[in-house]
This record gives C-alpha cells, sequence and structure tokens, in this order.
C-alpha cells in the first residue's frame, strides 16, 4: 500500500487548492482517505484505511510530505565509510539527534538555503514511519511497530554542524527535511540501493545492507528514551558521498522500490 497526502484543486480550472488529505496511491489513481492511516488499526493489528469518496486522478493533485510526525529521530554516523568521510569513528551505539517537525517538506518543494550558512549538503536516507504507540520496543518486536517506509532527505548546514556542537540549528533549518514521495507499507528495506543525485550527478550510491546499526536495533534504542507515536520518522543514517549543494540545484534521492523526491534549492529570500 503506497500512502500519500496531497492538495486537490477544486472546481475546474480553479485556482484554490482543498486542505491536504491522506491518500491511497494505486496505480495512476488516489483514493482519499477519512484520516491518517495508522489511526484505522484492526484488532488484528492490521491496518485497513478508510476510503471515503471517489478516487481522483494522481495528475491532477499536488503531493505533500506524506508525515505529520511529532518528532523526527535521526540516526548519526551509521554507515562506516560516511563516519570516516568525516573523520568520524563509527559510534560504539546508535547516535541519535532530531531533526524538527517544521523542517518537513514534501516532493519538489524547495529547501531554502539559509542566509547564514556557507555549506549546505545533502544527504540521502533511508526513512521508517511508526505505526503504533510504543516504549521500550524490544529488537525482535520491531517489525511490529513500523507503519511503512518512505525517502528522506537531511539536509545539513554543515559550517553550523562544526561551529555550534549541537546539532539542532545545523539539522533543523525550515525545509532541511524533504519526505516523500509516498509512504510504502509493504516495503522490504533490506539491501536497497541508495542514491542521490544532484543536477543528475551521482553523488551518493550505496546500499541499506551497508547500515552499522539495524532498523531493529534502532527503534529499541531510540524506544528506550522515548515514546514513539503513530507517524513518527526515524532517519536511518546517510551513505557516503555527502557533498554541497548550491541555490539553483536539483537533489533527488532515489531508493530501490521506494521511487525518488525532487528538490531544488532556492536561496533566502528569493
Ligand atoms: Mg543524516
Amino acid at each position: 500500500m503506497r500512502i500519500v497526502r496531497f492538495w486537490e484543486m477544486a472546481g475546474k480550472g480553479g485556482d484554490t487548492w482543498l486542505s491536504a488529505r491522506w491518500g491511497m496511491f494505486v496505480d495512476s489513481l488516489i483514493y482519499p482517505l477519512a484520516q491518517a492511516p495508522y489511526l484505522d488499526v484492526l484488532d488484528s493489528g492490521a491496518y485497513a484505511p478508510t476510503v471515503i469518496g471517489a478516487p481522483i486522478p494522481a495528475s491532477t493533485v499536488k503531493l505533500l510530505a506524506p508525515a505529520v510526525p511529532s518528532k523526527i529521530l535521526c540516526v548519526g554516523r551509521n554507515y562506516a565509510e560516511h563516519a570516516a568521510e568525516l573523520g568520524n569513528e563509527v559510534p560504539t551505539e546508535p547516535m541519535i539527534f532530531y531533526k524538527p517537525p517544521s523542517s518537513v517538506i514534501g516532493p519538489d518543494q524547495a529547501v531554502v538555503y539559509p542566509a547564514i550558512s556557507e555549506r549546505v549538503d545533502h544527504e540521502g536516507e533511508l526513512a521508517v514511519m511508526i505505526g503504533r504507540r510504543c516504549r521500550n520496543v524490544r529488537e525482535e518486536d520491531a517489525a511490529s511497530v513500523i507503519f511503512g517506509y518512505t525517502i528522506a532527505n537531511d539536509v545539513t548546514a554543515r559550517d553550523l554542524q562544526k561551529k555550534d556542537g549541537q546539532w539542532a540549528r545545523a539539522k533543523g533549518f525550515d525545509t532541511f527535511c524533504p519526505i516523500g514521495p509516498w509512504v510504502d507499507t509493504s516495503y522490504d528495506p533490506a539491501d536497497r540501493r541508495l542514491r542521490c543525485l544532484v543536477n543528475g550527478d551521482v553523488r551518493q550510491d550505496s546500499t541499506t545492507a551497508l547500515m552499522v546499526y539495524s532498523i531493529a536495533r534502532i527503534i529499541a534504542h531510540v524506544s528506550r528514551f522515548a515514546t514513539l507515536d503513530p507517524g513518527d520518522l526515524i532517519l536511518t543514517g546517510t551513505p557516503s558521498g555527502i557533498g554541497p549543494v548550491l541555490p539553483g540545484d536539483i537533489m533527488a534521492v532515489e531508493i530501490d522500490g521506494l521511487g525518488a523526491i525532487h528538490n531544488p534549492v532556492i536561496r533566502e529570500g528569493s
């Protein structure tokens, strides 16, 4: 099941966008849903999103980030070659930081290059969406709390990351968390090719098989200190090949079987 959020154009040729809705993407149609799909859970534990109304041609809607998280947990240095390229060791347990929900944007929305940074990097990543409220999840139970998978770009102001020591600002600018184009609820994330391209040039080309800490281990680790809520996101770290982007560039993150998300970079104030 591919889950999207979207805006629909009202009226014929009108310029009014109706409010954002969740939907189920099947072939070239979007079936509108009554609410966030992870809220429709059967007694069996299966998700059964409630379709309301007629399907809408996907070509007539604008896709938004398929995520309204209460929090976004991220893993730093979860690929050995990426840790090494920035002169860092692989941490002895998962290293966690947050991005704020205000940093989320969707497909084709612009990443704003802050005037107070001189180095902004792309970081293509696999993202996990949580489906159930949970705490202290055991590794062997982690699969039961996952709703699905999507693509993320952990955009980073690298100079401010070094300057601040703490990463809240460097990772947390508005627009620094492109998510999408959809959440796939039946996806198998094992050994998937992950690429990041800038203006069509391949910058990162790796596989999720090279993660140091598994998704199950990460969920166990973060749920030891934070209650995870339905819709929360976990970004699982970026492989090697990170590098700078400039205003005017177009970033693409592709993960085999999950599609791709494209985002242009624009200068702040433009
Ligand atoms: Mg990252």
